[in-house]
């Protein structure tokens, strides 16, 4: 501390152990009845690459291996995890908290959808509102004994992933990526960001990587050649996994079933996850 300390750090220039101190922490609070073990966030660089179907078939995975999984879906403008999941039944809350929805096969969800009126109703709030809905999601929503929470953040590096990043205890990241983002800046500029919050990357899924074509079995590179070795070098990074373009994957999606399809492509990632 300087001799000429006024305890006013905002109009002082030095780095003493008294300024650490005094940095505002935004961290917010589970709900006290809320048990969480793990948080884990899905982040990509630019929407449509298959950050939802990340998060929604890790949660399968994981829940098939007899964790108990949840999905917070923070992608508030355009949330696509309830319809995956085929979810009709709205989410509803009593004196406590707000109770998340449960899929068939038992996996916890919490989407703007679940509490919309209709789900093409569009989200219409400027980023201080939705960037505070997603804190609620984390505060308010009673999040039973829950195992491992995949948060399904909004593409870029705006409001929300930066709110859920200052807010939420997250224990790492996964990002996702799909080769036709020949430019590795985007996927770089999402992977710095968590860099510079501090929040540990687990590593980088590619989708949409190859496809198979099912009359002579050979790979097909549909979007050109990947670069995820490249970026995954560069930031010291692993490659967790790459997921073929099957056109199952989004007639599961459209259909509602993402939870009975069969695809073993993410186990090697629940694997990493379950010694995080
Ligand atoms: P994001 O969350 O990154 O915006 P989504 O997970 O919502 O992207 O995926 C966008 C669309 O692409 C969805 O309709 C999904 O079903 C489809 N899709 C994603 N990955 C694949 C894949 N590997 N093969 C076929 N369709 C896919």
């Amino acid at each position: 501390m300087s001799d000429h300390c006024d305890q006013n750090c905002s109009s002082c220039s030095e780095n003493c152990a008294d300024r650490q101190e005094q940095q505002e922490d935004f961290t917010e609070q589970l709900h006290e009845m809320s048990n969480v073990d793990r948080v884990i966030g899905i982040i990509s660089g630019k929407g449509g690459v298959g950050k939802s179907l990340v998060a929604s078939m890790l949660a399968v995975t994981m829940n098939r291996m007899g964790y108990h999984t949840a999905i917070l879906d923070a992608d508030i403008t355009g949330p696509s995890i309830p319809k995956a999941f085929g979810l009709k039944r709205k989410a509803f809350g009593d004196e406590y908290g707000l109770l998340p929805v449960r899929t068939k096969t038992g996996i916890d969800i919490m989407s703007v959808n679940l509490l919309l009126e209709n789900d093409t109703d569009p989200v219409i709030w400027r980023g201080p509102i939705v960037a505070s809905v997603v804190k609620q999601f984390w505060t308010e929503v009673i999040w039973n004994n829950v195992e491992f929470l995949f948060i399904d953040l909004p593409p870029g590096t705006g409001d929300v992933p930066l709110t859920v990043f200052q807010s939420i205890a997250v224990d790492g990241i996964i990002v996702v990526t799909s080769p036709q983002e020949l430019v590795s800046m985007i996927v770089t500029k999402a992977v710095k960001m968590a860099e510079m919050m501090d929040i540990p990357i687990i590593g980088l899924v590619e989708n949409m990587s190859y496809f198979k074509c099912p009359d002579n079995g050979k790979d097909y590179k549909i979007f050109g050649d990947s670069h995820i070795e490249d970026i995954a070098d560069q930031h010291n990074l692993k490659v967790l996994a790459k997921i073929p373009i099957d056109p199952n994957i989004s007639i599961a999606c459209d259909k509602g079933e993402i939870e009975f399809f069969e695809g073993d492509w993410l186990e090697p990632v629940a694997q990493v996850l379950e010694k995080w």
